[in-house]
């Protein structure tokens, strides 16, 4: 008896189990992420050379077929990776422009879970169902120097009728030669777009574009509709209210137009921003867990179930980010005050080797900026603008400097030190105030559009806040952990 109780609980917790597995798979995806992610991809800024050892240990798996299906300009290998025996094919490619790398690293660790000894019963599904391809990097010249086009200075994604790229010549040959059921269409987003009238970033966005000028809907584009569906209610899971809706104004040019007017469903996936994610590692797993999840739903044919309307649903994509917003901020001008609001970007200057990357801000804009939003924001009403002072001892080398010493310089309402012999090299401060050489001439201070934004944030005769390279220092709490860095001005 006992035996025979302890055998039908078994059974139970074990259906149970099983269902649980099939329903939720998103859930066991998000959760065992780490298990799968690919650590040796852990920069946005990476390379051919980082993915070839991936590559070619994928080519000597025997659970998966490797094909070089084309050349770069430069003669980098485009590589397909295929797994599966279903008559369904999925096709995956990433990162046709070269900087847009969040994709490139979730293909890995979608690659890392299919390869994995879990899941059995879901991979079974899959594996029976579909063959999946991937094309990850597609634009690896673009990839070493982190820049959008390719090397022949085009856009690949403009490149679909003329066909002049060989990478995007080799796109076509794929999905030509698998007549692809679907497609996912991998890119990157600016991190400044945001959900239409949210302060919420675009985490993700999605389109299902269009095949014609009329925008019209067949079965092909009406399944990218569904699919996306899906997947937006699994990122509203995670990041809710942070998805997005492209614009789907046809682009005879694009690929993705195109592909979905050949007769493969398109998915096309932004990656946005994410608060504090500089790397874009939170959004790369949400890739991972709704491709993966989108992939399944493809397997078992459930998405054809999902309302079109789910998708119609999602908010525009709009643009109207900042890293910092000041609001009302007081600002004196040839005698008088004003009451500003300040929208500042923070940008990315590459090092030598595309590598790494440094910050330099801008003011973007300024004036009435109440219908925009900022990842950081102050209301600064009754604070005013103060200009930061240049300190009066003249240091011998950087190395007379560090955090610590720069952040009491800002305490005493310093923000610029003067550095005898800076390493030729150098290009930026790599402290919390601005380093100048001992004849820089300083300009007054002006706050205007294209300006460095760097003074100080007064309250009540006290300053309070100072603004350095864009970035916001609390003087009373100081900066945390945030990346930054000052100017080096020569
Ligand atoms: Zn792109």
């Amino acid at each position: 008896m006992k035996i025979l109780s302890s055998l039908l609980l078994m059974l139970i917790l074990f259906s149970c189990n099983a269902q649980a597995r099939e329903s939720d798979l998103t859930e066991i995806l998000y959760t065992t992420y780490e298990d799968h992610k690919e650590n040796s991809l852990e920069k946005r800024r990476i390379k051919y050379a980082d993915l070839q050892p991936l590559i070619e240990q994928y080519a000597s798996n025997p659970k998966f077929q490797v094909n070089k299906v084309g050349e770069s300009i430069e003669g980098r290998d485009l590589n397909l990776i295929s797994i599966g025996n279903g008559s369904i094919d999925v096709f995956l490619w990433s990162q046709m422009h070269g900087n847009e790398p969040t994709a490139t690293q979730a293909i890995f660790d979608i690659l890392n879970f299919l390869d994995s000894k879990f899941n059995v019963q879901e991979k079974r599904e899959i594996f029976g169902k579909l063959r999946i391809h991937f094309l990850p990097m597609l634009n690896p010249d673009g990839a070493e120097v982190f820049q959008r086009r390719n090397t022949l200075g085009i856009d690949i994604n403009r490149d679909a009728l003329r066909l002049q790229s060989p990478e995007g010549r080799a796109l076509k040959r794929v999905r030509d030669s698998l007549e692809a059921d679907f497609g996912f269409n991998l890119h990157d987003q600016s991190i400044y777009y945001n959900a239409e009238l949210t302060p919420k970033p675009a985490t993700i966005s999605y389109l299902a574009p269009a095949y014609n000028y009329e925008k019209d809907i067949n079965d092909v584009r009406g399944n990218a509709i569904k699919v996306i569906g899906f997947m937006n209610d699994i990122i509203q899971k995670y990041a809710p209210g942070q998805v997005g809706r492209y614009n789907d104004d046809f682009e005879p040019r694009a690929f993705g137009d195109n592909i979905q007017k050949w007769g493969t469903s398109t998915i096309l996936i932004e990656s946005g921003g994410f608060a504090d994610d500089i790397e874009k590692q939170e959004i790369r797993k949400l890739n991972y867990v709704s491709i993966l999840s989108a992939i399944y739903t493809i397997a078992r044919g459930s998405y054809n179930s999902i309302s079109l309307d789910t998708y119609w649903a999602i908010p525009e994509n709009d643009r109207k980010l900042f890293d910092l917003k000041l609001e009302e901020v007081g600002y004196n001008l040839l005698g008088k005050d004003y009451i500003l609001d300040l929208g500042i970007h923070l940008q990315e200057v590459d090092d030598e080797i595309h590598s790494d990357f440094w910050y330099k801000a801008r003011i973007s804009d300024q004036g009435d900026l109440s219908t925009y939003y900022g990842y950081k924001t102050l209301n600064a009403k009754g604070y005013m603008v103060r200009e930061g002072k240049v300190y009066d001892q003249v240091l011998e080398s950087l190395e007379d400097l560090n955090d610590a010493s720069a952040l009491n310089l800002l305490d005493e309402g310093y923000v610029y030190v003067r550095v005898k012999n800076l390493p030729k090299d150098q290009v930026f401060s790599p402290y919390p105030v601005h380093v100048i050489s001992e004849n820089y001439k300083l300009p007054e201070l002006k706050l205007a559009v294209g300006q460095n934004p760097t003074f100080f944030l007064e309250y009540d005769g006290e300053l309070k806040y100072v603004v350095m390279n864009g970035f916001l220092i609390d003087l009373e709490t100081g900066p945390g952990s945030v990346r930054m860095n000052g100017l080096l001005l020569r």
